[in-house]
């Protein structure tokens, strides 16, 4: 088994292959090269705004020079780096909150109950109290697949039948979480993107609800991520932030993707906070996010 360091690169590497590859037939950094590496940039998702800021700090320093390839993916990651540090932010819980009440909301198949397992698995390690619950009861195999993770992880797990009212569950299970003297709640929540008006509504029930029982809470709404769906997580964003001000990120399935750029892209329009990052589907394959460690990965 490769580290997630090694599995991240390899993914991401499908992107810096791109980066550097159509720019550098050409050694001379002249407008037309920068021309062409503005454009490989907007192709690997890092956005126009910063990939013409990128292209311009570039420029700037490097002008007319001849430069070799580790040189330009030096300079690339002088550029992108700074871009990404401001969401670099240790995800912090509040163990006073009693729960900390975390709401994860993303589309389906974005890898939310994944993620949510993950959590639960580390923050168990690190002594937490943890409690799941599953509020995504519109899908029977959503509620299953938490419950899996849940037992994996040692942690409770509050479902109720499919179809059920998922803002009276999300009600019920921070009672219960208040109760049992819970460090973490961790709420699922369904991801139709089909009605998209529904599921807001929900949403917005569902904080409305859980404030009834803690006026403070949800202290977290973190938004899972499908790396692979590049700009589109852009409208992602804006949608779900409309209804229940994201307060972080979590971007899976860099393990397999070359768009690996839409992390920089996010950060220079939104400034979200990103939490975690997802290379794989197994327990171990949710990392923190490193700024340093991810332009690495990303510019080979
Ligand atoms: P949800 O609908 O948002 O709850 O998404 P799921 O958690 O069910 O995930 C959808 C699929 O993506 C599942 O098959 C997961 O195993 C897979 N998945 C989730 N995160 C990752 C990741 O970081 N890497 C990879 N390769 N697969 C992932």
């Amino acid at each position: 088994q490769k580290g997630w360091m090694s599995r991240l690169k390899e993914g991401l590497s499908k992107s810096s292959d791109k980066l550097t590859g159509g720019v550098f037939t050409k050694k001379k950094l002249d407008e037309e090269a920068l021309e062409d590496l503005e454009d490989t940039l907007i192709m690997s998702d890092m956005g126009l705004e910063s990939a013409a800021k990128i292209v311009k700090g570039i420029a700037k320093t490097r002008f007319g020079k001849d430069l070799s390839d580790q040189e330009l993916k030096a300079a690339i990651a002088e550029e992108i780096e700074p871009i990404l540090e401001p969401v670099n932010t240790e995800w912090e819980i509040n163990v006073h909150h009693k729960p900390h009440v975390v709401l994860v909301c993303g589309v389906n198949g974005s890898g939310k109950t994944t993620s949510i397992g993950k959590i639960a698995g580390l923050f168990k390690q690190q002594d937490l109290k943890v409690m799941l619950a599953a509020g995504d009861t519109f899908r029977a195999a959503a509620v299953e697949q938490l419950k899996v993770w849940g037992e994996r992880a040692g942690v409770p797990v509050v479902a109720k039948e499919t179809g059920a009212d998922a803002p009276a569950l999300a009600f019920d299970a921070v009672k219960e979480a208040q109760k049992q003297e819970i460090d973490v709640l961790l709420i699922d929540t369904a991801g139709r993107l089909q009605n998209k008006s529904h599921l807001m509504d929900e949403l917005e029930k569902i904080v409305r609800v859980i404030k009834k029982v803690d006026e403070s809470a949800p202290h977290d709404t973190i938004l899972v991520l499908d790396a692979g769906v590049g700009q589109n997580a852009h409208s992602q964003v804006e949608l779900f932030d409309k209804v229940t001000n994201v307060t972080g990120i979590i971007l899976t399935k860099l393990d397999g993707t070359a768009k690996g750029g839409i992390a920089v892209s996010l950060a220079e329009k939104f400034n979200k906070p990103i939490f975690a990052i997802g290379v794989g589907e197994g327990a171990e394959d949710l990392q923190p996010f490193d700024a340093k460690d991810y332009t690495r990965a990303l510019v080979g």
